[in-house]
């Protein structure tokens, strides 16, 4: 069997759209699960669309996510350049091996003449078309025009009335009719070739083995099967991967929410989670699985179980994985992530130790989705409260419930170093001694130490904020809370 070879081709647009992200992450799988080569390829010949960076960033996001490609713009291959731009004159030279072949032709139509035919398509209602209109210049008469320097562009010359059938590995058989085909341009007027000259070209030179895209690129598949058989080359293989969707089954867009990879990273979305979300974007195993890291999805992937009908993106999915994925990790790790997090926060200021910050990670692990939660749902480990929680405070804080405090203070402040037990106990003993169940004093105690009403276990939260932090907040809440 030949070498299994696939490839990511995106046109860099200053992001990485997720469906982007989609696409290149079922190539990775298949080509991990069927020990092929996996290469990245950038698609920058529309000169129009050219986003200064954008290759550098697109690049940049693509590692972040994992998904490792053996040969690319800067992992040399034996395949390279593999920027389309670096490879011009390789379009060139195709381009008129077609036209040699009569497969293509020349064309020298004003932009005038073409809108002219356009509004008259549409006016007849007639299929907007190229009328081959060119195909009537002889051999001299373009070698004129190209001798005086006249603009061209050239053309797919598509036959009439002729049926393509190809294979699709998600799709099975499509059937297109070349009469919907347009003789598309293959080369611009600007010498660059368009995307489906040199996707075919790349494609063939490169040795793909299999084609795996988008939805949006089945209408894009007749002309490069023509393409194909006029070069005389071997077709690859095709699946094209179901299109994203909005909640209301509408096509994923900006409008209804963020689309750009980079937009999940700077929320602080865990590549794992995003990966393992848009895995899940048109592909499930026979158990409807959803927690995967990218190693047991190398594992469990398989085309045939990509879906046929669109994928709804549904951010609920992608926050709850992203809160697993999240507590998977050693404590180690999240300490890290939270450092850095914390260094950028309001409380970079603030000294803390990174056991301290371990002891955050320990405490809160179950009840956070995302890293900077640490900070945001507990900001008490990092700052006295300075206000109450009002509905907690008229609940809860009883009249008694200062002098019990000070009680408990008094003793903690009797223990050289407590531990979180001794928090535990002495709470408990106190309460027995005052005749008052624990749910009585167990309130007040948490909302002098954090100013809300939940949170991590109370005693957790005494033992690392410390006897002496705990003391003085136990003496403000009292100075403050008034009743
Ligand atoms: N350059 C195209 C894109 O931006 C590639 C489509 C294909 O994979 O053939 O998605």
């Amino acid at each position: 069997m030949n070498e299994i070879r696939v490839r990511f081709a995106p046109s860099p647009t200053g992001y990485l759209h997720v469906g982007g992200l989609r696409t290149a992450l079922y190539n990775y799988l298949f080509a991990k699960k069927n020990g092929g080569k996996f290469i990245l390829r950038i698609e920058d010949t529309d000169r129009t669309r050219y986003v200064e960076g954008a290759a550098e960033q697109l690049l940049d996001t693509l590692k972040w996510t994992g998904l490792e490609y053996d040969e690319g713009p800067d992992k040399a291959g034996d395949f390279g350049p593999y920027t389309q731009s670096e490879r011009l004159d390789i379009y060139k030279k195709y381009a008129l091996e077609l036209i040699e072949k009569g497969k293509a032709y020349y064309a020298f139509d004003t932009p005038e003449r073409l809108q002219e035919l356009r509004d008259y398509q549409y006016a007849n209602k007639l299929q907007p078309k190229y009328d081959k209109l060119a195909l009537n210049l002889t051999k001299e008469e373009v070698n004129e025009k190209l001798k005086a320097g006249e603009p061209y562009v050239i053309r797919l010359n598509v036959p009439e009335n002729e049926r393509i059938i190809a294979k699709d590995l998600v799709r099975g058989l499509v059937e297109f009719n070349t009469d919907i085909i347009d003789d598309q341009v293959l080369m611009k007027s600007d010498g660059f070739p368009t995307y489906h000259l040199a996707n075919v070209v790349d494609d063939h030179l490169m040795g793909i083995s299999h084609v795996i895209r988008g939805e949006e690129w089945l209408s894009s598949l007749p002309k490069h099967i023509l393409l194909y058989q006029y070069f005389g080359w071997e077709i690859p293989e095709f699946a094209h991967l179901p299109l994203l969707l909005n909640p209301d089954k509408s096509k994923l867009s900006k409008r209804q929410g963020d689309v750009a990879v980079e937009d999940y990273k700077n929320k602080g979305y865990l590549k794992e989670a995003l990966v393992n979300f848009v895995a899940l974007l048109g592909w499930s195993t026979s158990d409807n699985r959803e927690m995967f890291s990218l190693e047991e999805l190398v594992e469990e992937f398989s085309i045939d179980r990509v879906h046929k009908s669109g994928a709804v993106f549904n951010i609920e999915k992608l926050n709850w994985l992203n809160a697993e994925h999240l507590r998977k990790k050693s404590n180690e790790e999240l300490t890290n992530m939270l450092r850095s997090e914390y260094d950028k926060s309001r409380f970079a200021e603030i000294e803390v130790s990174d056991k301290y910050l371990s002891q955050v990670v320990e405490a809160m692990r179950e009840r956070v989705s995302f890293v900077n939660e640490y900070i945001e749902k507990s900001p008490y480990f990092f700052e006295r409260p300075t206000e109450y929680d009002q509905a907690v405070l008229q609940k809860r804080w009883k009249e008694d419930s200062s002098a019990f405090l000070k009680a408990y203070a008094d003793k903690i402040s009797e223990i050289e170093n407590p531990t979180k037990e001794d928090y535990d106990h002495i709470l408990h003993q106190l309460a027995e001694e005052w005749q008052v169940g624990i749910g009585k004093v167990i309130h007040p105690l948490r909302l002098a130490l954090s100013g809300v009403g939940i949170g991590p276990g109370m005693f957790d939260l005494a033992f690392i904020l410390g006897k002496n932090e705990v003391i003085a907040r136990i003496n403000l809440a009292i100075e403050k809370i008034k009743i």
